[in-house]
């Protein structure tokens, strides 16, 4: 499924997802990545699916939407790996402006160094970058990037494409126990954030299981020296989401185990949400056994607490 959703987002409303990169091709291999380690490296674009066949799947959930009496608000690239690496993001755009939602993409940047990729951004409402490192080293370990890439080119790519772009900008920082999370890392990338200036920096911690077992969330008084020294050094407003704040309230349709399936893709969900969730539809969670039986749904713990995830190698 290339179009799930509505997902209800703390920063976008009702948000629509596009799928547009089949499972986990990536530029980076993120060590706090949900959907695991990245097995298809990839820092060079291509084609994957047909901007037809998105726009056709994105005309069918709008349908549905109006005849439920519900609207969304964006549709956001999100999915299950870089999505500046597809490269018919800029013609998928367009085709979506049909139907007058805005259009969101989160992107690593990786790509961002690129004409062609800035130029498909120009085309989105909202985009947010992700900036998890403005040092090498912090960055080749936390994002494990391709080969290929140089990390100045990216932030100097971000730097250009601020200075052109007319939508909104948003950065994204993940901040990891012992990795990224040093008052020396964070002065680093405040002073980048400076000279990009974005509406707003989100500094994240990793809330479901991430791609190495080692990784831990920083702590609340780093989070908080991290959001002050980002405002003062670079005057850009500082915001941490640090909870399950966006998994509340996810919409499930009556097929719950293909909304299950489609919304755990990009976005592990914890066990008691899908609990109360069922509860709420009078479901049975016969479903969510079959699912995991099938192979097609995997559990997990983290932080003590169970998610269901997708299991996007399954075919
Ligand atoms: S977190 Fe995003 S950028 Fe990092 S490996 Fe996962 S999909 Fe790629």
């Amino acid at each position: 499924m290339i179009v799930y959703g509505p997902v209800p987002s703390r920063r976008l409303g009702q948000s629509i997802g596009i799928n547009n990169i089949p499972p986990k091709i990536c530029s980076y291999s993120c060590i706090y990545c949900q959907l695991g380690r990245t097995d298809k490296m990839r820092a060079v674009r291509q084609k994957f699916y047909r901007p037809e066949d998105i726009f056709h799947e994105a005309e069918l959930k709008m349908k549905q939407l109006d005849s439920q009496n519900r609207h969304a608000d964006y549709f956001s690239f999100v999915p299950d790996g870089e999505p500046t690496l597809d490269i018919n993001l800029g013609t998928e755009i367009n085709l979506l402006k049909q139907f007058h939602v805005k259009i969101a993409v989160i992107t690593n940047a990786s790509l961002l160094w690129m004409d062609d990729v800035k130029n498909d951004l120009m085309k989105a409402d909202w985009v947010s970058v992700s900036i998890d490192a403005a040092d090498n080293n912090t960055w080749r370990k936390i994002d494990r990037p391709h080969g290929s890439l140089n990390q100045r080119d990216i932030i100097n790519g971000i730097i250009e494409f601020s200075q052109s772009y007319k939508g909104t900008l948003v950065t994204e920082t993940m901040l990891v126990d012992g990795i990224n999370d040093q008052e020396i890392c964070i002065r680093k990338i405040a002073e980048q954030l400076l000279l990009i200036q974005p509406s707003k920096a989100y500094l994240l911690v990793p809330t479901r299981p991430p791609a190495e077992s080692s990784v831990q969330r920083a702590s609340k008084a780093n989070l908080l020296n991290a959001v002050k020294l980002i405002q003062n050094i670079s005057g850009v407003k500082t915001e941490c989401i640090t909870g399950d704040e966006e998994e509340e309230g996810f919409f499930f349709t009556e097929a719950v185990a293909d909304d299950l399936l489609s919304i755990t893709s990009v976005h592990p969900v914890r066990e008691d949400i899908v609990d109360e969730l069922l509860r709420k539809r009078n479901a049975d969670k016969a479903v969510i056994t079959r699912l995991v039986k099938q192979g097609k749904l995997l559990k997990f713990s983290y932080e003590g607490k169970k998610f269901y995830r997708k299991n996007i190698r399954n075919k």
